[in-house]
């Protein structure tokens, strides 16, 4: 089975020509080319386009389950500060017109190596097992949009219907060890525009102006009592306001303030609570400022929690400690995934693990989860502009990973 059977990948090489160049979500036109090229060396089919710049590898080889291994290739516009070699120099112009630099700052170039590395084995090994791979190397996960644009082409009606969706993300745990959640894994996420109103004037003459700076700034205290205040102990949630604009000049009141958050929920009564309470902030505060109009607030991208099917990860978790130092719980992230959304398109179950990519001698001897938690708080994590995860070992066993887990899942021959 396949047209180069003996075809290896270089997992250091294909990882470091990623990383120096990174493309951003719906823009990743060279790194598809990459993924296209290495596929059918591997002897899969291979369909380019599929959600604006996705790529679907198939490997049929004979009768049993369908498995679907999922890589997210998309980067993300943050300036790489990491020193090394290999470090990204890219920049890109963003859709709505602004030049950003580039960098592989989430780790999702050691997501696409490590699969184009399980394709590459699975399809040397194929006397050893039956069934089909479907390999989706899935555009813009960082805009919550890729998953959802790659169902919305047909994934399932044109590649088949899964028995399960596997995948990974790197994160700082120690290299060699791999997390994985059974239930609620990942926390769902929602992004909130908003604009305040005010109205502007001269900044001696506060009696003929309304202060949006003010109104600003008494919406994201506030803000913060919805998870102190009106969340149980027992729920979790967490509500950031990431970016606040307003203003040209200190003798200038302004007449608007933008705001953007980031919320992030574990469970849809709880969404639905925070969503509500900030909308009811918000224009509370404008009407105690006396804001002259409402404050708009527009709902952008949105992940849906991951939620690691318990049966399924039960039965996948041999596999990975199989390849893995430690396979340990790492709790709920409140991070956030699309992956999810191909699962639930498939009906099928999903399990995603976390990669350890981390040094272990940065971990100075910490062996406990909390011992290990308790030290990754210090280190670059993703989206830092100094995340740099460890290429040796992350790679082999991110690979090793995915091929133990697709293996658990394909038939035996
Ligand atoms: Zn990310
Ligand atoms: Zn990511």
């Amino acid at each position: 089975m396949g047209l180069l059977t003996d075809h290896a990948v270089d997992l250091a090489a294909v990882y470091t020509d990623l990383h120096a160049n990174p493309e951003l979500g719906f823009h990743e036109t060279r790194t598809a080319a990459l993924v296209a090229a290495q596929l059918s060396a591997s002897g899969f089919e291979v369909t380019t386009g599929v959600g604006v710049t996705g790529v679907v590898g198939l490997l049929r080889n004979g009768d049993g389950p369908l498995v679907l291994l999922r890589a997210d290739m998309d980067a993300l516009p943050v300036e790489e500060r990491t020193g090394l070699a290999y470090a990204s120099v890219a920049r890109a112009v963003t859709d709505s017109g602004m030049d950003v630099p580039v960098m592989h700052a989430c780790g999702h170039d050691v997501h696409v190596t490590c699969l184009l590395g399980a394709c590459a084995a699975l399809s040397a090994d194929s006397p050893s097992w039956s069934g089909t791979l479907i390999a989706v190397f899935q555009p813009a996960e960082e805009l919550g949009a890729g998953a959802q644009a790659m169902v919305d082409d047909g994934l399932v009606e044109r590649f088949g219907r899964p028995a399960v969706v596997l995948g990974q993300h790197v994160a700082p745990l120690p290299a060699g060890i791999i997390g994985l959640r059974h239930g609620a894994a990942f926390a769902a996420a929602d992004t909130l525009s908003i604009v305040l109103h005010g109205r502007g004037g001269h900044g001696s003459r506060p009696e003929a102006s309304v202060d949006p700076v003010v109104m600003a700034a008494a919406t994201v205290t506030r803000l913060q009592t919805i998870v102190s205040r009106e969340l149980a102990g027992s729920d979790t949630a967490v509500v950031t306001v990431g970016s606040l604009h307003a203003g040209t000049a200190a003798n200038i009141i302004p007449d608007r303030a933008e705001l953007q958050l980031s919320i992030r929920t574990t469970g849809a009564d709880v969404r639905t609570r925070v969503l509500a309470a900030v909308e009811r902030i918000v224009r509370g505060e404008a009407v105690a400022a006396g804001a002259p109009r409402d404050p708009e607030i527009t709902m952008g991208a949105s992940f849906p929690a991951v939620v690691n099917d318990p049966d399924a990860a039960r039965f996948t978790q041999p596999a990975l400690e199989s390849v893995a130092r430690m396979v340990v719980d790492p709790g709920l992230v409140t991070g956030s995934e699309d992956v999810g959304v191909l699962a639930t398109a498939a009906g099928a179950p999903c399990v995603f693990w976390i990669l350890g990519g981390a040094d272990p001698a940065d971990f100075g001897g910490a062996t406990t989860v909390e011992e290990i938690a308790a030290k990754m708080v210090d280190l670059p994590s993703n989206h830092s502009p100094m995340y740099a995860p460890q290429v040796v070992p992350t790679l082999d066993m991110g690979t090793a990973a995915l091929v133990a887990a697709a293996r658990r899942w394909l038939g035996q021959s």
